[in-house]
C-alpha cells in the first residue's frame, strides 16, 4: 500500500510540481502587491484580494496543474516506450545470444558493430578483437570480393540475400566454411546504416560431402577400372584362347620333333599369358570387392598333393625336392574356397621353385586354433632358395613389387602374385608374411580359416584295415624330410617303418631283417636318388632269391615313362609329392598284389589333350560374334564330328532356330544388336507354344562372380567359361547328351 501509494505519488510528480509553482506564484503575486500603490498587505492579498485577483490566480493554478499532469502524462508515456523497448531489446539480445548460429552487424564499411557469442567462435577470436574489426579481414582476397559484390548488391537493390557461401579464416590460420544471409540495417529514419545477418558453420558438412563426393568418384573409378579391366582381359583372352585352341589341335596331327618344340613354346608362352591376364583380373575383381569365396568341402591332404602335382615337373626338372607334411592332428575334411586356396599355394611354392636353384621346397601346415566348427590353418612354404633381403620383405606383399627388377627377366613374374595372395588371405580371415634371410632360404606364413566338415571322409581311418597293422616297412630315401614324413605316415597307420638315406644300407638292412627272421614286408624306394640311384636297389632285389619282399617306387613325374616296371619287379608305385590316400593304395596293392603296373599317367599338362567324344552327331548352333572364336569352336565341333551352323548374334540366332532344327545351341553371352541373354529369353518365350526345350550352353568371358546365376536365370542350361576349354565344353555336351547303346561313337 505504502509501496503503491509512493508510485502514485512519484508518477503525479508534475501535477505537485504545478501546484508548487502557482503556489510560488500565488505568493509571489501576492508579495509584489506590497509594493503596489493599492496599499493592499501581504497576507490580505494572499488569502483575499478582490474576485478578480481570486479568479486569476485560480486560472493560473488551474493553468500550471494543467500542464503539470500534462508533463507528466508525456514523461510517463516516454518512460513506458523507453522500458519497453529495453524489455524488446533485453529479449532480442537473449534469441540473439541463444541461437547456435552466429549473427553480425556490421557498418557500411564492414566494420563490426555488433556479434553474438557463437559469431566469435566462428571468427576464433574475442570480444574486444572483434568490436570494430573489418569482417573482411578474416576472408582471403577470392572470399572478399565475392561477400563485397554481395554486400554492394543488398545495399543496392534493397533484397536481402540468404545463401551467401564463403570460407572465413579464423585468428589460427584455420578455415571456416559458413553459410550466411546479408540484409541492410536502417535507422529509424530508414536510412541504410549497415548490413546484418545469421552466419551457419558447415565446416563439418562440408567436409562430409567432399569425403562423401571423394568416395563416389573413387567408387566410380574403380568400378570403371575393373569393368575396364575385365573388357580389356576379354579383348586379349579372346584372341589367345583362339591361338592356344589352334595350337592345340595342330599339336594333334603329325609333327616333326622341331615343329612340336616349336608349338610347345607357343604353348606355353599364351598360357603364361593367360595366367598374367587372370592375375590382373583377379587383383582388379579383389580392389572392386567383386570376389567372394565359395564354399565347398574338401579333403585337406589330397587337395595339397593334387595342386602340388600342378607344379611337381618344374621342381623336378630343377633337381629339388618338393614335399608336403599335415600335422597328424590337422583336419582332413574342410569347407572352404579350394580354387583360391590352390592359387595361394601354388603362388607361394611356385615362387619357391622359382628362386631356389637346389635343395627343397617343404609345404608344411598345422593346426593355429580350433573350435568345434572352425579351425585356423597354418601354412608355411619353406625353400632353400636365394632369399629376400629384409628391407624388401614388407614390400613385396604390395602390387608390382619385386625384390630386383632383373630377376624379373630372368625368372619372370609381374609381381602381383603375392599382393593376390595377401587379399585372398585376408578374405579367408587369415594373414600373410615372412621370414628370409638373402641367401639363406625363405619361409611364407599364412593363415587361412575353414569350417568343419562333419561328415568328412577321413580317408586314412576310413580304410584302414588289419592288413597295415605291424606291417614291417624299409623307406629308402636320400632327403631327410621326406623320410620323416613318410615315417610319421606309415607309424599313424600302425605300420613298422625304419628309414634309411643310402641304397648300400638299405642293401645290409634287408639282408640282416632276413637272417634274424623278422624281413621286411615292403620296401619304399625313392627312384630319383643320387648315385647309386633307386632303380638300381630294385633290380638288385629282384636278384635276390632269399629277400621276398614287395616294393614301391616313389617315382617323380619326369621318369615315369622312362621305366619297365615290370623288368624291375616293382608291384607298385606312387608319384611324388605323395597323396597320403595314393600311398594307402600303392601298400595296399603291393601287398594284395593285385596290379604290378602303374597307374595312367598323372596329366601334368595345363589343359588336357582334347578327348575323343562319345555318343552320336548333333546338329549345333553357335551364336558367336568373333571370328577367331568362331573358328575355333567350328574346328571343335566338326572333329567331334558334329554339324555346326553359326551365326553372329542373338537376333540371327532366334531366327536361325526358327527356321531349322537343332538339337544344342553354343551362345555367346556378349554380342552386338541382342546379346546372348536376350536371346535366350526371346528363345524360351517361343518355346512356351511348342513345348520344346532345346538345350543352351551360355560362354561367357566375364569371368565375374554371379555369370553362371545370371545365365541360369535367363533360362540357359548350362554355363562354359571363355577362354572355351575343349575339355570343358566335350564334357558340357556330353553331360547334356549322355551316349547311350547303339550310338555311333
Ligand atoms: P612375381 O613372382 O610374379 O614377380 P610375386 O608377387 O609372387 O610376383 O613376388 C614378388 C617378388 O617377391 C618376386 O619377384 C621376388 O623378387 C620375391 N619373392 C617371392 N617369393 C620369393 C622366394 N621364395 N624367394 C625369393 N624371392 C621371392
Amino acid at each position: 500500500m505504502k509501496i503503491e501509494l509512493k508510485k502514485h505519488f512519484i508518477s503525479e510528480k508534475m501535477v505537485f510540481i504545478g501546484f508548487g509553482l502557482a503556489a510560488i506564484y500565488w505568493i509571489l503575486e501576492s508579495f509584489l502587491y506590497i509594493f503596489s500603490p493599492s496599499q493592499v498587505g501581504f497576507f490580505e492579498w494572499l488569502f483575499g484580494g478582490n474576485v478578480g485577483g481570486i479568479w486569476t490566480r485560480l486560472i493560473v493554478l488551474c493553468l500550471f496543474v494543467f500542464f503539470g499532469s500534462h508533463a507528466q502524462y508525456t514523461l510517463d508515456r516516454r518512460k513506458r516506450a523507453e522500458e519497453a523497448l529495453q524489455k524488446s531489446e533485453e529479449k532480442y539480445r537473449r534469441i540473439i545470444e541463444s541461437i547456435e548460429d552466429g549473427y553480425y552487424e556490421v557498418d557500411l564499411t564492414g566494420n563490426l558493430t555488433f556479434l553474438n557469442d557463437p559469431m566469435l567462435i566462428i571468427l576464433g577470436r574475442s570480444r574486444d578483437e572483434c568490436m570494430g574489426m573489418d569482417l573482411f579481414d578474416s576472408m582471403d582476397e577470392e572470399n572478399a570480393v565475392k561477400v563485397f559484390k554481395i554486400f554492394n548488391n543488398v545495399q543496392r537493390t534493397g533484397i536481402a540475400v540468404n545463401t551467401l557461401d564463403c570460407v572465413l579464416t579464423a585468428q589460427d590460420g584455420s578455415k571456416r566454411h559458413v553459410e550466411a544471409s546479408v540484409s541492410l540495417k536502417k535507422n529509424s529514419k530508414g536510412e541504410s546504416i549497415g548490413f546484418m545477418g545469421i552466419l551457419r558453420n558447415v565446416t563439418e558438412r562440408k567436409k562430409a560431402e567432399e569425403l562423401q563426393q571423394a568416395k563416389l568418384t573413387a567408387e566410380a573409378a574403380s568400378r570403371s577400372k575393373s569393368e575396364f579391366l575385365a573388357n580389356m582381359s576379354h579383348e586379349i583372352r579372346t584372341p589367345l584362347n583362339s591361338i592356344i585352341g589352334f595350337v592345340e589341335m595342330i599339336l594333334e596331327t603329325d609333327l616333326t620333333p622341331e615343329q612340336r618344340e616349336s608349338l610347345d613354346i607357343v604353348m606355353s608362352s599364351s598360357y603364361a599369358l593367360l595366367s598374367v591376364i587372370n592375375d590382373i583380373l583377379d587383383f582388379s575383381k579383389i580392389e572392386a570387392g567383386k570376389l567372394e569365396l565359395e564354399e565347398t568341402p574338401f579333403n585337406l591332404r589330397d587337395f595339397l598333393a593334387d595342386s602340388l602335382k600342378i607344379i611337381a615337373a618344374k621342381a623336378h626338372q630343377k633337381g629339388l625336392d618338393l614335399i608336403y607334411r599335415v600335422a597328424p592332428d590337422g583336419p582332413d575334411g574342410l569347407i572352404g574356397d579350394p580354387a583360391r586356396l590352390r592359387q595361394v599355394v601354388l603362388n607361394l611354392v611356385g615362387n619357391a621353385t622359382k628362386f631356389t636353384d637346389k635343395g627343397e621346397i617343404l609345404l608344411s601346415v598345422h593346426v593355429e586354433h580350433q573350435t568345434d566348427n572352425e579351425v585356423l590353418l597354418h601354412f608355411a612354404v619353406k625353400d632353400t632358395g636365394i632369399g629376400i633381403p629384409k628391407e624388401k620383405q614388407e614390400s613385396i606383399f604390395f602390387v608390382f613389387q619385386q625384390v630386383d627388377g632383373s630377376t624379373s627377366r630372368r625368372f619372370g613374374g609381374t609381381g602381383l602374385g603375392l599382393a593376390i595372395s595377401r587379399q585372398l588371405v585376408k578374405l579367408m580371415g587369415g594373414r600373410i608374411w615372412l621370414e628370409s634371410e638373402a641367401g639363406q632360404g625363405s619361409t611364407f606364413h599364412f593363415t587361412a580359416r575353414f569350417t568343419l566338415s562333419p561328415d568328412a571322409e577321413d580317408v586314412f581311418k576310413a580304410t584302414l584295415d588289419d592288413r597295415t597293422h605291424g606291417v614291417k616297412v624299409l623307406v629308402v630315401d636320400d632327403n631327410a624330410t621326406y623320410r620323416h614324413i613318410i615315417q610319421e605316415t606309415l607309424k599313424s597307420w600302425n605300420m613298422l617303418p625304419l628309414v634309411t638315406s643310402e641304397t648300400g644300407e638299405a642293401r645290409k638292412m634287408l639282408i640282416q631283417a632276413q637272417e634274424t627272421g623278422s624281413p621286411f614286408d615292403l620296401i619304399l624306394i625313392d627312384s630319383s636318388m643320387s648315385d647309386p640311384d633307386g632303380l638300381s636297389l630294385a633290380r638288385w632285389i629282384k636278384t635276390q632269391e632269399n629277400i621276398n619282399v614287395k616294393v614301391i617306387m616313389m617315382l617323380t613325374v619326369l621318369r615315369r615313362s622312362q621305366i619297365d616296371f615290370q623288368e624291375l619287379g616293382i608291384q607298385s608305385t606312387i608319384t611324388k609329392p605323395v597323396r597320403s590316400s595314393d600311398l594307402l593304395d600303392a601298400i595296399q596293392i603291393a601287398l594284395d598284389g593285385l596290379k604290378s603296373l602303374p597307374e595312367p599317367e598323372v596329366s601334368l599338362k595345363v589343359q588336357d589333350r582334347i578327348s575323343e567324344p562319345v555318343g552320336r552327331p548333333l546338329r549345333i548352333l553357335v551364336a558367336e560374334d568373333n571370328l577367331f572364336n568362331q573358328k575355333f569352336i567350328f574346328r571343335l565341333l566338326e572333329r567331334w564330328k558334329h554339324q555346326v551352323v553359326i551365326v553372329a548374334n542373338g537376333r540371327l540366332a532366334v531366327e536361325a532356330l526358327s527356321q531349322d532344327k537343332f538339337d544344342l545351341v553354343l551362345m555367346d553371352v556378349q554380342m552386338p544388336e541382342m546379346d546372348g541373354f536376350e536371346a535366350t529369353v526371346e528363345i524360351r518365350e517361343r518355346e512356351k507354344r511348342t513345348g520344346n526345350h532345346i538345350p543352351i550352353i551360355a560362354m561367357t568371358a566375364h569371368a565375374m562372380k554371379g555369370d553362371r546365376e545370371h545365365c541360369i536365370e535367363a533360362g540357359m542350361d548350362a554355363h562354359v567359361p571363355k577362354p572355351v576349354s575343349a575339355t570343358h565344353l566335350l564334357e558340357m555336351i556330353q553331360k547334356l547328351f549322355p551316349a547311350e547303346p547303339g550310338d555311333p561313337f
